[in-house]
């Protein structure tokens, strides 16, 4: 735990990552190469990224459902991009009790084509539509390179699904959940996103449009944080969903599907992380608030402890997350570090000293050392903390977004971003062709992240002509898009 550093982000961000997500105990590695057990304090920062999610996703008229594991395999077969896409990281089921299936069955990657299916049979009126769901569960796409959270055999998420009457329904759907995501990502995870549009060859298999989150790691890659698909009547026109219009007519639906996973803790890791450890965003954190009590003596132990007890209360009624660290045969110190490897944001140091005083110390985990540490007033505590967490919140969000714009270049020359992407994102003029789009890939790592819905939110400098000429091949060019090497 606590006992040995970490590697530090500048030596191996890679190596610093992985014993970070160890040693702040929020996953294992699975006993099946490729798989990750989520250990209960991650699943509890799992837990607080979906009920932050599903009371969005309900306030915008969604229900939960819940469809099964196992897929026909013919089902997968039906529609031609989405099974070309998928084929190679299906997980396939051949035996069942003893027997050898007469159909194959996959575990689901992802669950459009059932969903598909069971709406051909519910959908038949105008009056059905639209269709709004949304299902949490876990989904299995073999792999081969993994790594905890970011890529995983199996891995948790969310997929929501929705059927409409018209075509500019669907598609203001999936910008809508695009939106919500937006939400999401800015004001509870701190993470400052880019939402944009993916290019032919990196959208769903199946899809019309795809549109991403992207974020800056802290290492300058890039990481997509969600989708979100406007899918046409493609998978309408494979399971044959179908509805009556109001004339009588019988019509196609159009389709949209979104997701977000357990993919995103990783972002949060890279993005908010320091080489002492974990820093989360306060909204998410599972604990808010650690009190450590000091203690040299039982007589001392008994009165810090009374006064730590009390406020862990007054700080509970207050609707925080709060957690005394009481372990014996720890010290302070060693409980400090152990806090600031798991990421808590607010730390209250009570010693006999500060309940003579009627104070306690606060140090914030966002600014290690004496710079964020403050004394307060034990009686209006719930509310300094109240305001300290918010003000976490915000400089999270603040740094990670400077950090973003001063590692983000507007490229002209092709040599500019080659420099660009080597540490950082390139925002460039592409002429939309896939041909660049595959020749920088080879040529400099960088995969082609979005072409940003609000050009000018990305460096912030009040707006930048979209049009140009081509980095690559200097035709003339309508969009800039972001380019860098990603996750
Ligand atoms: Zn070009």
């Amino acid at each position: 735990m606590a006992d040995e550093k970490l590697p530090t982000r500048a030596e191996d961000f890679s190596e610093w990552y992985n014993q970070l997500v160890l040693k702040a105990q929020l996953a294992d590695y699975a006993p099946v190469r490729g798989c990750m057990i989520v250990r209960p304090y991650g699943w509890a920062l799992w837990e607080n990224i979906q009920q932050a999610l599903d009371r969005r996703f309900k306030a915008t008229g969604h229900q939960n459902v819940a469809f099964p594991l196992l897929i026909p395999k013919s089902f997968i077969e039906k529609e031609k991009h989405h099974v070309e896409g998928f084929s190679p990281e299906l997980a396939v089921v051949t035996i069942g009790g003893g027997e050898e299936l007469a159909e194959p069955l996959i575990v689901r990657p992802t669950s459009e084509t059932i969903i598909g299916h069971m709406w051909s049979k519910w959908i038949q009126s105008y009056r059905d539509l639209p269709v709004l769901m949304n299902q949490w569960n876990s989904v299995v796409r073999w792999e081969l390179r993994t790594k905890l959270f970011l890529r995983t055999l199996e891995f948790y998420w969310q997929e929501g699904h929705t059927a409409h009457a018209t075509r500019e329904e669907a598609v203001e759907e999936t910008k809508q959940m695009l939106d919500v995501y937006t939400d999401f990502a800015m004001n509870d995870a701190a993470v400052p996103v880019i939402p944009g549009a993916k290019s032919d060859a990196e959208k769903f298999a199946g899809a019309d449009t795809t549109y991403s989150l992207e974020a800056m790691m802290g290492d300058c890659k890039a990481l997509q944080f969600c989708t979100s698909h406007f899918l046409g009547q493609n998978f309408a026109q494979a399971f044959e969903v179908k509805y009556l219009d109001q004339g009588g007519v019988l019509q196609h639906c159009w389709t949209t599907s979104w997701g977000l996973s357990t993919r995103v803790i990783g972002g949060i890791i890279m993005v908010h992380g320091d080489d002492q450890g974990l820093v989360l965003p306060p909204k998410l954190a599972p604990t808010q608030v650690v009190i450590v009590p000091i203690f040299k003596n039982d007589e001392e132990k008994a009165v810090v402890l009374k006064t730590a007890k009390e406020l862990k209360q007054r700080l509970i009624q207050a609707n925080l997350r709060v957690t005394l660290d009481e372990r014996e045969g720890f010290s302070p110190g060693w409980k400090f570090n152990d806090w600031e490897m798991r990421g808590v944001p607010v730390r209250v140091e009570l010693g006999p000293k500060d309940v003579a005083k009627q104070a306690a110390m606060l140090a914030r985990r966002d600014r290690p050392g004496k710079e964020g540490k403050a004394s307060a007033s034990l009686a209006d505590l719930p509310a300094t903390i109240e305001k300290l967490l918010a003000e976490i919140q915000q400089a999270l969000f603040d740094r990670a977004l400077a950090f973003r714009r001063s590692h983000t270049r507007e490229t002209q020359t092709y040599d500019d971003f080659k420099k660009a992407v080597e540490n950082g994102f390139a925002f460039a003029a592409w002429c939309g062709n896939a041909d660049c789009e595959e020749k920088i890939k080879e040529e400099t790592r960088a995969t082609m992240r979005c072409i940003p819905l609000d050009p000018a939110a990305v460096l912030g400098n009040g707006g930048t002509p979209s049009s140009g000429t081509c980095v690559y091949c200097s035709k003339p060019s309508k969009n800039r898009a972001i380019f860098a090497r990603a996750y």
